[in-house]
């Protein structure tokens, strides 16, 4: 099996902790501010079972707040055409109007999607997680739903099973 997959997300959502988990390296950079990516970092990872190109995309943002805003949103949009999963990251327990925008831009893509709803391990009341899974299952037609911690690597490895499944 082998793909190209995009990560995709409002900023801050663990995007680039993501993939460098994923990938066991400090490839993309990670921080507390909001687009640190300009552009589209590439990563592959090679398994036994096959190779897989992640493409971890810039912050899909508000539209046409400033030309680098616009900028960003066309590489992510061009980033998604081409490819043949996206994994939407969203923060557990957290939906914004970017998360909104960010959506409607994987519904445009109309490409295989899985929801990863990152930093479970700042869920106390792990039961708070269910509504916030239904809701956001009811938003899109997701192959998946994954509850994981990109900082932490909980359920990151049955995440990448689920990825080579669905190429
Ligand atoms: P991106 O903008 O979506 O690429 O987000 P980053 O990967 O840069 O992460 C944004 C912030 O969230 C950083 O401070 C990360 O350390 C933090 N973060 C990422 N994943 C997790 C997680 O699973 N748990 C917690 N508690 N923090 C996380
Ligand atoms: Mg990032």
């Amino acid at each position: 099996r082998c793909g190209t997959v995009a990560i995709v997300g409002r900023p801050n959502v663990g995007k680039s902790t993501l993939l460098n988990r994923i990938l066991g390296q400090k490839l993309a950079i990670t921080s507390h501010k909001a687009q640190t990516t300009r552009h589209s970092i590439l990563g592959v990872k090679t398994r036994a079972e096959g190779q897989i190109l992640f493409v971890d995309t810039p912050g899909i943002h508000r539209r046409g707040e400033s030309a680098l805003n616009r900028y960003l949103n066309r590489t992510a949009r061009a980033a998604l055409a081409d490819t043949d999963l996206i994994l939407f990251v969203v923060e557990a327990l957290r939906w914004t109007e970017e998360d909104e925008q960010a959506l409607a831009a994987v519904a445009r893509a109309g490409v295989e999607c899985i929801a990863v709803v990152n930093k479970v391990d700042r869920v106390e009341d792990k039961e708070a997680l269910l509504p916030f899974l239904q809701t956001l299952g009811e938003r899109h037609a997701f192959r998946e739903l994954f509850p994981v911690s990109a900082a932490r690597g909980s359920q990151v490895e049955a995440l990448e099973q689920a990825v080579l499944a669905a190429l």
